[in-house]
């Protein structure tokens, strides 16, 4: 499978991209389509790399406008975990599928997943044409912890068994719904498969004094105990993060994944300290959470507000350049979250992400988006885009979306609606 993109914008310059075989083979002004080649014009269009959404639970699009201004705890125990008790298949492929469009659409082609019924998901991000990492939830809190490493082996046997698209990961939910006993059982499991631990850390200041309260440390240093810290370990909000923290998370090589949209939707009272991430030298990623607390997918939207947080909670306008802010949500701060495989020195810029040898994971923006055209462009998209000026997005030299259609969403966007009305929460629910 061969697909060729000419005259598209990348830097300022015009160039082309074969792409053979999901991969790119070439990119540069002097490459053209050979025959047999799916072809695309781009007429000047600027290229971009995918993004990637660091952390995000995909079938919450089902919860979406349900419950949202109630308080965290009230929102989960009266109406989040008693529908999740009726979930079954079919509610969180067509919940993933959704939240696929969605990504599509707002340019994310790869994201990192924990939700119920993880080999669904997976089902709907191969359908999809995206990629991800999942992970079932691990909860221990109630004492099931014996049924917890036999759900977690079955679901890793169960995606072991997915294509090339889909990595399996092993999510505990946080530091506070599951054991210490379990919590090292998550870090001996992922280091004898390789695979990568993926869960929230240090989202509540609340999380932190119950941790030290507990355990004598912060929530970080808690997980460096246990073996949970490492160059395969995604740690999702870290809001609270203290700098000794950081400097242990960043010696031993994990990502932070920032959140900032959710975070302030559920009031926690702060953002992932950055500038202080940056100083120690941590991986950083960005991430939209799920629907339920966002309620947008739409990580370019959500790009602007982490620019703008960190420059308004440091008094200072330069703390995070745009350029910088774009590369963050496209991965290239954080290799792990795009590849999945051993991390390897971060890019320098974006654009460096398309190299031949790479994922033919890439976008082309809309030419004549009234919010793209003047100025910088990494300026355009950190603080005047959103997701609506993505026209195509290829994944793996496949075109997922074209002229901003994505083939099979109405049906998508209705089988979600009936999934949501069966579990009484649509809007007709
Ligand atoms: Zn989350």
């Amino acid at each position: 499978m061969s697909l060729t993109v000419t005259d598209a914008s990348l830097d300022g310059t015009l160039v082309g991209v074969r792409c053979v075989d999901g991969v790119i083979e070439a990119i540069g002004a002097d490459v053209a389509a050979q025959a047999g080649d799916e072809t695309i014009d781009a007429g000047g269009a600027p290229l971009l790399p995918a993004l990637v959404n660091g952390h995000t639970h995909a079938a919450m699009t089902l919860f979406r406008g349900y419950g949202g201004d109630l308080p965290l705890m009230r929102w989960l125990e009266e109406k989040i975990w008693p529908v999740e008790a009726k979930l079954d298949d079919e509610d969180v492929y067509w919940g993933a599928r959704l939240a696929g469009a969605e990504m599509i659409r707002a340019g994310c082609t790869r994201f990192w997943d924990m939700y119920w019924h993880p080999l669904a998901t997976a089902r709907a991000v191969e359908d999809a044409g995206l990629r991800a990492h999942v992970g079932g939830p691990l909860f221990d809190a109630d004492g099931r912890t014996a049924e917890m490493q036999a759900q977690t082996l079955a679901d890793l046997e169960a995606l072991a068994g997915c294509g090339a698209a889909i990595a399996a990961s092993i999510a505990p939910h946080s530091i506070y719904m599951v054991s210490e006993a379990l919590l090292r059982w998550v870090g001996e499991l992922a280091a004898e498969r390789g695979l990568a631990i993926h869960l929230h850390l240090s989202e509540t200041e609340r999380e932190v004094a119950d941790c030290v309260a507990a355990h004598g440390v912060r929530p970080a240093l808690y997980l460096d105990r246990l073996g949970l810290l490492g160059e395969r370990t995604v740690l999702a909000h870290g809001v609270w993060l203290d700098r000794e923290e950081l400097e242990t998370i960043a010696a031993r090589g994990a990502t932070v994944v920032a959140n900032p949209v959710a975070n302030m939707k559920l009031a926690v009272g702060g953002f992932m300290p950055y500038p202080a991430a940056r100083a120690a030298g941590v991986r950083v990623g960005l991430g939209t959470d799920g629907a339920g607390s966002n309620d947008s997918l739409d990580l370019l939207a959500d790009l602007k507000h982490f620019a703008l947080t960190q420059r308004h909670a440091a008094g200072d306008p330069t703390v995070l350049p745009a350029a910088e802010a774009l590369a963050i949500a496209a991965g290239a701060r954080a290799p792990l979250l795009r590849d999945g495989a051993a991390p390897t020195a971060p890019a320098a810029t974006a654009a460096e992400l398309l190299a031949p040898g790479t994922p033919a994971d890439f976008l082309l923006l809309r030419g004549d988006s009234p919010a793209l055209g003047l100025g910088e462009l990494a300026s355009d998209l950190v603080y005047a885009a959103s997701g609506a000026v993505v026209d195509t997005t290829v994944v793996a030299g496949r075109v997922l979306m074209r002229g901003g259609v994505v083939e099979g969403e109405a049906e998508i966007v209705a089988r979600a609606a009936e999934r949501a009305d069966r579990l009484g929460i649509g809007a007709d629910g």
